[in-house]
């Protein structure tokens, strides 16, 4: 940790000129060193500053930045040593990172007042979908009622507006959290009487300019609780998004947004009950069919499948209840025929094996049924089928 870098001396500075110290070239592109540390790197759980260098009129993007002496700055064009650049660093991007930083610290701190445990794995800018989530795990049990409470604590914290302090080298009688033991220069990030931490990261001046705090989950990991959690513009950013899909919904049900879940939950008990009903109906249907198809060896009977096991129950059904011996069904499904191929008496299996050997076949089962796709049309489907002696309604 540098304490002289320009990111802990003036935290405001984005916008700096510097001297380019080294560069060379990497398989990704290229890696400088510059006279001045202005971009935070890459660090204690936060991910680096990113920006553009300027080298006269040419805009040079920076995608990382590694801890060094100096830190190492990577770009995606070289530049000549000796030459003095202009370093603009994305201050929108170190804020929302500082935001979290600083929600992380609050909320790590009063889990750690009111339950004891440590925030033992920190992340910034989880992967996924949600920009800015970060992932917290503590060493203890939390459910997430606990959570709840802990997030109305922290904003009750962001509303007081704390300072945010930075002390360097403290003395003795400063309590402290820390992942580590820890060597060198000690920084601490003091909020008020809520957290104290060690931590080389950037952070807001005040607990106001956080904004918002919000836990997103939590569920049990190894023998403690992963939380994921947003702050500021990030959480502002979610809650937009959740709030339009919520009124979207809300407004295709008709019901007011508090009303969506419980509008929801009817028409997914509604669905049920249809789907029971269309597969009741379904059977009725099979059995009427089973009354007109005649005695015979092979038939083949397509049926309306609305659910997954529709054709193996039809199956079932027509190998007892008719005179046939071995009786396909199939159901269009997009580009294939789902399929179920039985017999009360027969073993179908050989009969499938040269199914096999005629069109592109997914499946298998036992001697009495074997179910599958095919990936074919229904019209070439019947002319094989007819080709193999089989009958049926088309
Ligand atoms: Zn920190």
């Amino acid at each position: 940790m540098n304490k002289e870098a320009l990111y802990y001396i003036n935290p405001d500075c984005f916008s700096l000129s510097a001297e380019v110290l080294s560069c060379t070239q990497t398989k990704d592109g290229y890696v400088l060193t510059l006279s001045e540390d202005g971009f935070y790197p890459e660090g204690g759980g936060q991910p680096s500053d990113r920006g553009f260098i300027y080298l006269g009129e040419e805009k040079i993007q920076v995608f990382d930045v590694q801890e060094g002496n100096p830190n190492t700055v990577f770009v995606s064009k070289p530049m000549p040593v000796g030459a003095q650049v202009q370093c603009e660093i994305d201050k929108k991007r170190r804020f929302r990172l500082s935001q979290n930083h600083s929600g992380e610290h609050i909320v790590s701190g009063l889990i750690h007042q009111q339950f004891g445990y440590e925030n033992v794995g920190f992340h910034m800018e989880s992967k996924g979908e949600v920009q800015g989530l970060m992932t917290i795990d503590f060493n203890g049990k939390l459910t997430w009622q606990d959570c709840l409470d802990i997030e109305a604590k922290a904003n009750e914290v962001i509303w007081q507006d704390l300072p945010i302090e930075i002390i360097w080298n403290p003395d003795e009688s400063i309590a402290y959290r820390s992942k580590k033991a820890l060597a060198g220069d000690i920084r601490l990030v003091k909020i008020g009487n809520v957290d104290c931490c060690a931590c080389c990261g950037t952070h807001v001046h005040t607990t106001g300019q956080i904004g918002l705090i919000q836990f997103c989950s939590c569920q049990p990991h190894r023998s403690g609780t992963r939380c994921t959690l947003l702050c500021g513009m990030d959480a502002l950013k979610d809650s937009r998004k959740k709030a339009d899909v919520l009124l979207a919904m809300s407004q295709a049900l008709s019901v007011h947004s508090y009303k969506g879940f419980t509008a929801l939950q009817k028409l997914q008990a509604e669905s049920l009950q249809k789907t029971h009903r269309i597969a009741q109906l379904e059977e009725e249907l099979i059995a009427c069919k089973a009354q007109s198809i005649p005695a015979c060896t092979y038939w083949f009977e397509w049926v309306e499948a609305s659910q997954k096991s529709s054709v193996r129950k039809a199956c079932d059904y027509l190998m007892h209840h008719s005179q046939v011996q071995i009786v396909f069904v199939g159901a269009c499904k997009e580009k294939e025929i789902q399929f179920a191929l039985g017999s009360a008496e027969k073993d179908v299996r050989p009969l499938f094996e040269i199914l096999k050997t005629k069109a592109n076949i997914r499946g298998g089962g036992q001697k009495e049924m074997v179910q599958g796709s095919i990936q074919i049309d229904k019209a070439a489907c019947i002319q094989l089928l007819e080709e193999l002696g089989f009958h049926g309604n088309e």
